[in-house]
């Protein structure tokens, strides 16, 4: 394909050509700005060999750049939308690097995809510009899988990414910002105005890339992973009381009120003190030692 399909004639034109009617409750706004989808690519660093799981194609704008980048490697793009992946059959027919899936990235089990399509152990990475309503749950799924990600960066609300990115003492610093901190290290790369999209969305956008990091300290801390998302679960959930209240009033958790108190003297922490003001290495030393306390 020589025509750059993420500008404003290249995908007015595939609208045209193959008679779009763009979904509104599948978030269907296209990227139109080449400048954009460079952003995206140059953040997940692609190289050229890896496999790479892009989710929501569209119409093909990321599709497209990835392709052009990849000489080994391979592209796995997941769209849920049946009649999209028609035309992207046609406008990448012949691409050898590229499968098309169509399938819902919520249902899908990602340790089964590795296994199934990255046969020779690529390194992976993983792009997405997906809607917004999905976005979290779908990051989260990988987040959670046993993919090992070199990479990822994805498109999401402004509002979301900040929170993603939050570090403690900051008010949008909550559950999501812990529970993908605790996977990998997020960071704001490019913040995106809703007129590079046709047709445009209601709220402006931020481009968030995720690195491993060198030594995960936070999950080889954690004695038990469950335990530790049910406290963080019930700092935040009612972040304006004291620690040991939001702790032993829990509607997740049952706590004794006397075992929180004392393990807060444990940690050295005031009972006063505000679940949201812990950083996550915090969190993980109060719940480890609640968890080996219950015992
Ligand atoms: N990547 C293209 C771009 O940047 O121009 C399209 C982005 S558009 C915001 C989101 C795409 O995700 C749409 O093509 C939509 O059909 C697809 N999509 C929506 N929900 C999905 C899901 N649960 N699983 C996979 N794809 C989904």
């Amino acid at each position: 394909m020589e025509n750059k399909i993420a500008t404003p004639s290249g995908t007015k034109k595939i609208l045209r050509e193959y008679n779009l009617n763009l979904k509104k409750s599948l978030g269907q706004n296209f990227l139109i700005d080449s400048n954009i989808i460079d952003i995206i690519t140059a953040a997940s660093a692609i190289e050229g060999d890896e496999f790479v799981i892009e989710i929501g194609p569209g119409i093909g704008s990321l599709t497209q750049a990835v392709l052009e980048k990849l000489d080994e490697g391979k592209l796995l793009a997941v769209e849920k939308d049946a009649e999209m992946v028609r035309v992207l059959e046609n406008i990448f027919a012949g691409e050898e690097k590229l499968t098309l899936l169509n399938q819902d990235a919520l249902k899908i089990d990602w340790n089964e995809i590795a296994a199934e399509y990255n046969t020779e152990n690529r390194k992976i990475k993983l792009i997405a510009n997906l809607p917004y309503y999905v976005t979290t749950p779908i990051i989260m799924g990988v987040l959670e899988s046993e993919l090992e990600l070199e990479q990822m960066v994805f498109m999401v609300q402004k509002e979301v990414g900040e929170r993603i990115c939050a570090g403690p003492e900051t008010k949008k610093f909550g559950s999501l910002s812990v529970a993908v901190q605790y996977h990998m290290q997020p960071e704001i790369v490019h913040q995106v105005p809703s007129s590079v999209f046709i047709p445009q969305p209601d709220v402006d956008s931020v481009i968030v890339s995720l690195s491993p990091y060198e030594q995960n300290i936070y999950q080889e801390e954690v004695i038990s992973k469950k335990f530790f998302f049910q406290i963080v679960k019930s700092i935040f959930q009612q972040r304006r009381k004291t620690l040991r209240n939001s702790l032993s009033k829990s509607a997740v958790i049952n706590l004794d009120r006397d075992l929180v108190t004392q393990a807060l003297e444990d940690e050295g922490i005031g009972i006063k003190k505000r679940g949201e003001k812990l950083s996550i290495s915090e969190m993980i030393s109060i719940s480890n030692r609640i968890y080996k306390m219950r015992k």
